[in-house]
């Protein structure tokens, strides 16, 4: 059987059950049309996988820069039992404490192509190009693609390899797609002029879809940061613990535990939020991987708590991807980010993604300095069997 000699999503379906007696029909059962999916989003489509999708909140959620506050309700597909219903508390223990506050920053897509340069002469010249012709590569950038901006460009030598880092504003698009094609351009034009040869348009010092220092030191995609204060008669009747009790196990478990494992990721369960929201609104869900890479902190005022993230690295988008896909949008309208608006979409997005990561580990922390973590998920994610 060659699965490319059959045209339509139906076809391959009908062709695989019969080769290999299997029967697929609920992956052929959805309601949203494929002609899209399969033209833009997966090759040698067969159907769809389709994954429970709840929702938690209200949360409610204010920028620094304007106090004003939007509450939300955050779409999370998952099939992990509990993660909702945890999200969902820890959104009504900060919301009943006055809510979350977020700030953003945006560092932009980055693609890194990796040149030969043979010698530090290569390296030199290399380099002087890349100073002297920024202007140039703009230009590239910009004839490209409409919402795309050079905005940065940082390299490093190693040996006959120099890695050059290049970081776009690509608005309301999570922009891999965008700034790949743009370098491509670029190492082009480089080569052209320079002769130095690009050996591979990512050069692994982008750094796209795996754990890095580089990324968490100097961040990339959108950078967000959100804090809430959660009051000592909430911290007992909604998440029935104690500031001191929550600030014991973060010291114990995000900072020391962390450090003792070697980890990057100074958290409890971000990868836990981010996969869920990125999975319900379309976005690349590889990049699960570098948005869980974020910190908490904690700390006693009194006897309520201070508890707060910082996510160095969203890759995420509102328009492009799978972001356009009927369910996935539908996901993001309810959010009130659906599509482009001149970057500010994907930005108040990311910002979204910050005050659920806060919700959901405020709550894991709780449960985790009760004692009732095993519980609940014995409770949700068991249908009630221990
Ligand atoms: P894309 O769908 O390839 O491009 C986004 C498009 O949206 C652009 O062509 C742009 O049009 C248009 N657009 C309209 N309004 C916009 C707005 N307000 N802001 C920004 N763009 C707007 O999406 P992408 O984000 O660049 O790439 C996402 C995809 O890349 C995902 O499917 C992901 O899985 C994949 N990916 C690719 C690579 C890679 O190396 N190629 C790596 C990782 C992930 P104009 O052209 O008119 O500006």
């Amino acid at each position: 059987m060659n699965i490319r000699n059959y045209k339509t999503t139906q076809e391959r379906r009908k062709a695989i059950e019969k080769n290999f007696t299997v029967d697929l029909k609920n992956i052929g059962q959805s309601l949203i049309d494929d002609t899209v999916a399969q033209t833009r989003n997966c090759e040698n489509m067969i159907g769809f996988t389709q994954v429970p999708l709840g929702v938690a909140g209200p949360l409610k959620l204010s920028t620094i820069n304007n106090q004003q506050s939007t509450m939300y309700y955050l779409p999370l597909a998952t099939t992990e039992g509990a993660l909702v219903a945890s999200v969902a508390r820890g959104c009504k223990a900060i919301t009943q404490s006055g809510g979350v506050f977020v700030d953003s920053h945006r560092i932009g897509a980055t693609r890194a192509p990796v040149f030969y340069v043979g010698n530090l002469e290569g390296q030199k010249r290399l380099q002087d190009f890349l100073d002297t012709h920024r202007q140039e590569l703009k230009e590239i950038a910009r004839q490209s693609s409409g919402h795309l901006t050079l905005t940065d460009v940082t390299s490093r030598g190693v040996g006959t390899y120099r890695y050059v880092r290049f970081a776009f504003d690509t608005q309301d698009a999570m922009g891999m797609n965008m700034a790949t094609i743009a370098v491509t351009q670029m190492c082009e034009y480089v080569g052209k002029h320079t002769g130095i040869r690009c050996i591979s348009v990512s050069g692994n010092y982008c750094v796209d879809k795996k754990p890095s220092w580089l990324n968490v030191i100097d961040g990339r995609g959108i950078q967000v940061w959100a804090e809430a204060v959660i009051k000592k008669n909430i911290l007992h009747t909604v998440l029935k613990t104690s500031a001191q009790k929550i600030f014991d196990t973060w010291l114990a478990k995000c900072m020391m535990g962390s450090a003792v494992a070697g980890s990057m990721a100074f958290n409890a369960q971000i990868a836990n939020i981010v996969a869920a929201l990125f999975l319900a609104t379309g976005q690349d869900v590889a990049h699960t991987v570098e948005g869980s890479m974020g910190t908490t902190t904690a700390e006693v005022h009194g006897e309520d708590i201070y508890i707060s993230v910082s996510l160095p690295d969203l890759m995420v988008g509102t328009v492009g991807g799978g972001t356009g896909l009927p369910t996935q949008r539908e996901a993001l309208s309810l959010l009130g980010v659906a599509g482009g608006d001149h970057g500010k979409n994907s930005q108040k997005f990311a910002e979204i993604i910050g005050g659920a990561v806060l919700a959901g580990k405020l709550s894991l922390l709780s449960s985790l300095s009760e004692g009732t973590l095993a519980r609940a998920h014995a409770r949700l994610a068991r249908g009630g069997k221990t």
